[in-house]
């Protein structure tokens, strides 16, 4: 197929961010196209019965007018809803979020975008069935999946070996099995819990001293000073947090070196309290030690640690390994993106780097979500920034447009 179109916006990805810009610009009459599954890292690549770690009142997508949040959804759904004291089940968001995309997105072109290449003064894009587009301008909204991080000591493993988080959606292919789980994060509870429930013999090894879980609920409502001190925002209570919120534009203002530690440091590894009891039933935890070598050794792998505050190393045999360990920014791991393309790009660290109005140093190539967290900070990690991204982006594209 090689019939080329073409279209003023492309829109690359149709989780909650790509959703959110492609519904903001059809209100706005845009000429544009959206591409990809819809919501694909949350229906097939996050624990199938999971709770989000988001408030209900932080886990929507933006939609041009009333009507589209998770609250509208329950609502009409006759489905339990708090802002913050009920957790929103995976199934719950999934269906909340495809119902957005049918009533705000009806035009999606579910097809992944294989190509996007530099071509006179925009863009070429080249589908996975091989049919090209031409666009002005591409919104680059790919999401998390293609930043999963693993230990660089585990490369070359074959997938029935090691695995990350992020290519697991259902657990019960690992009953009766033996699996490590690497990491301290709420994945890593995450997946030790439902590796328990599938009936695997769980294992969770991390470098830190301790797995941390948030504070019981008290039943109570916050004090005055304890709501000041830590004030509600989409990314759970703290003073930092809500400016991560309230004054995303900050933060590009911070020396570079000062980003990346945030990034890095912001919102730690910690689970919501009620996975506590159900993680301490069903895995093995052992803190304070980390990775330091792997090896096959029959159908399974060797494993080795050493110890991150004294103490001893520790050596097991285990049939599969699971890297919990997070994703990563990192522009090189968008391959779909012509390698010219990308060689060019200004970069803070190793993601891209983008203007107020999420434009890359490549004129009419935007980026947004976890690729823009370097310019924008934490906000960028969760889809309560994309209220924020897709109305700037929108207004940036129109404006432009009619310039
Ligand atoms: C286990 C886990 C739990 C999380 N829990 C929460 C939570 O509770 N609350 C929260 O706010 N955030 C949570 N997050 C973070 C969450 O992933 C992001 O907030 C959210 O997904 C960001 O939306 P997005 O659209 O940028 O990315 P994604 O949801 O990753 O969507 C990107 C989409 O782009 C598609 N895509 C990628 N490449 C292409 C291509 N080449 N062509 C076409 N399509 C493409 C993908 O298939 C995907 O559908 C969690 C993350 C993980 C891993």
């Amino acid at each position: 197929v090689v019939s080329v179109q073409s279209v003023d916006t492309a829109v690359v990805g149709a989780g909650p961010y790509g959703l959110s810009i492609a519904a903001h610009l059809r209100a706005r009459g845009a000429d544009f196209a959206v591409f990809g599954p819809p919501l694909a890292t949350w229906r097939a690549h996050m624990p199938k019965g999971m709770s989000l770690k988001s408030d209900g009142f932080a886990s929507s997508l933006s939609a041009p007018e009333p009507g589209g949040e998770l609250y509208d959804y329950c609502a009409e759904h006759g489905l339990d809803y708090h802002p913050t004291d009920i957790p929103v089940p995976l199934a719950t968001f999934v269906d909340y979020a495809m119902a957005f995309q049918r009533r705000w997105v009806p035009a999606l072109d579910t097809r992944r975008v294989a190509k996007v290449a530099r071509d006179g003064g925009g863009y070429v894009l080249a589908l996975e069935d091989g049919e090209r587009l031409w666009a002005r301008r591409v919104v680059v909204a790919a999401g998390v999946s293609h930043f999963a991080r693993t230990p660089g000591a585990l490369a070359g493993f074959a997938p029935g070996l090691v695995s990350h988080a992020a290519d697991h959606h259902r657990f019960e292919a690992f009953a009766g099995r033996d699996v490590t789980v690497l990491g301290a994060g709420s994945s890593a509870v995450d997946v030790a819990v439902a590796l328990a429930e599938a009936g695997a013999k769980t294992r969770l090894v991390a470098r830190r001293r301790a797995v941390k879980f948030g504070s019981p609920p008290t039943g109570r409502a916050p004090s005055c000073w304890s709501r000041i001190r830590h004030p509600t925002s989409g990314l759970g209570p703290g003073l930092r947090s809500r400016l991560a919120c309230d004054a995303p534009d900050l933060f590009r203002l911070l020396p570079i070196d000062a980003r990346v530690a945030i990034i890095r440091r912001h919102l730690g590894p910690s689970s919501p309290f009620r996975m506590k009891a159900p993680f301490e039933a069903g895995a093995e935890v052992l803190t304070g030690l980390a990775l330091a070598g792997a090896r096959p050794e029959g159908s399974g792998l060797r494993l080795s640690f050493s110890p991150t505050h004294g103490g001893a190393g520790y050596e097991v045999v285990t049939d599969h390994l699971i890297c919990a360990t997070g994703y990563e920014a990192d522009l090189d791991r968008l391959e779909f993106l012509d390698a010219d393309l990308r060689a060019r790009l200004r970069r803070v660290g190793a993601a891209p780097a983008v203007s107020t109005g999420f434009e890359s140093s490549s004129p009419g190539l935007y980026f947004t979500g976890l690729a823009a967290v370097a310019s924008f900070g934490p906000l960028m990690r969760f889809m309560f920034g994309a209220d924020f991204a897709s109305r700037r982006i929108t207004a940036r594209l129109v404006a432009e447009r009619r310039a």
